[in-house]
């Protein structure tokens, strides 16, 4: 069998960071098209770009043997570590350390011109590893936050490259072995070049597909849950009140007049008061209670294990939270009330029953002069044997 020559290796490796490149890019065009690119596009694809025309100066330099004056791969390296740092933080929407971190990559840049190459290699070994350091951990926060494995993988190839540039630093200088140190680099460089293309393809697809999931389950204006999300994050609570005879709250929010804030202050205005109604009852809601706008300016609260009098008190706590002082959107003060209706269900829950006692509880509300809260119990029959 004919021998595979390390010339040959190298020229297979550029081409398949090549046809990655390029694939890359063609994608990248593509989802820059769409009406609503994903974040951090701009930065990754100066990135790719950037990246593109590393590799085609490490080629030459390779390959064609090329005496360049400056070393242009290795300031391209630390340049794009750098462009690195700042599509992850674009994408994150973490802006800190950019200043920092750019003044260290001019500095590291500069020092190409007066630098003999022993000490420049280990200049920009260090400020790469620093700025994948700050990769690492701005992509593997956004995977753990987002739940997007296409970051954390962003995140394990800057860990690749932040500890393997110390190796090649040893190699370079305590060993002596220049070609090797070079070599660890290159090899890094390759497989963490890859594992970026690959993680930023799979975090743009998973975050859409998280986005079409979350369509279909959530109300885009306020993100608060539909009626479809209400219904499958209550399943497990609901086969629990059945099991166990648990009580089941519901409480209905409609806000008063809402057409007459729309009238006077636009709808914009109007979307703005809608969201900033919904913060005030997620952030007084607990954990396992479910929160969903369930129509234009009404809201449905379920309160899992909880009895009518204690959903009651909660209701009234809520009304009082949103009408005690006017919300301010776009520096106007816009006086809002809202009216509750509250029921109470004990055992098995159907849904559509007591929302519909919830929400005529409301409408009582309602005509009995608006910013008020009304309940009715329902109490399911229990039926026994004689024997029983
Ligand atoms: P009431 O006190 O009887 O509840 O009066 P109301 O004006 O709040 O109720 P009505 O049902 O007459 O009007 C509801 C208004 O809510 C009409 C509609 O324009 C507005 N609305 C519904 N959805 C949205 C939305 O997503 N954004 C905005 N800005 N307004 C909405
Ligand atoms: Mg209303
Ligand atoms: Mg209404």
């Amino acid at each position: 069998m004919q021998q595979i020559f390390p010339e040959n290796w190298a020229f297979m490796l550029f081409g398949l960071i090549f046809s990655i490149t390029c694939a890359q890019m063609l994608v990248v065009y593509v989802l820059a098209d769409s009406s609503k690119p994903p974040a951090g596009l701009g930065l990754y694809t100066v990135y790719f770009m950037a990246s593109l025309l590393g590799w085609i100066a490490v080629t030459l330099q390779q390959n064609a043997d090329m005496q360049m004056a400056v070393n242009v791969p290795s300031v391209m390296i630390i340049l794009n570590s750098y462009i690195l740092f700042m599509a992850s933080g674009q994408r994150a929407g973490v802006t800190r350390g950019r200043m920092a971190l750019g003044g260290i990559c001019l500095l590291a840049c500069l020092c190409e011109f007066f630098l003999p190459p022993g000490r420049m290699f280990v200049v920009q070994a260090s400020v790469v590893a620093l700025f994948f350091a700050g990769t690492g951990l701005i992509c593997g926060w956004r995977g753990w936050r987002y739940r997007n494995i296409g970051d954390a993988i962003i995140a394990y190839a800057a860990a690749m490259m932040t500890l393997g540039m110390p190796f090649a630093i040893y190699y370079y200088l305590m060993a002596g072995e220049r070609a090797h140190g070079e070599a660890i680099t290159l090899g890094v460089h390759s497989a963490a070049y890859a594992l970026i293309a690959i993680g930023f393809l799979a975090s743009v697809v998973i975050e859409y597909q998280q986005h079409l999931s979350n369509l279909a389950t959530m109300d885009p204006l306020t993100r608060l849950l539909n009626r479809r999300g209400l219904e499958d994050a209550l399943q497990i609570s609901r086969a629990q009140a059945a099991r166990r005879g648990l009580p089941t709250s519901a409480i209905m929010v409609d806000i008063d007049h809402f057409k007459q804030v729309n009238d006077s202050f636009g709808h914009e205005v109007g979307d703005h008061v809608l969201r900033q109604v919904a913060d005030i009852i997620s952030r007084m809601t607990r954990s396992s209670d479910v929160v969903a706008r369930t129509g234009g300016e009404e809201f449905l609260i379920i309160l899992p294990e909880t009895e009518l009098e204690s959903a009651r008190l909660l209701a009234e706590r809520i009304r009082e939270a949103i009408g005690q002082r006017p919300l301010l959107v776009d520096f106007q003060r816009i006086g809002v009330t809202v009216s509750l209706g509250v029921a109470s269900v004990v055992g098995n829950v159907n849904l559509d029953e007591l929302s519909l006692e919830a929400d005529r509880a409301m409408y009582l509300a309602k005509r009995g002069g608006r910013n008020r809260v009304a309940s009715v119990e329902h109490r399911p029959v229990h039926l026994t044997t004689a024997a029983g």
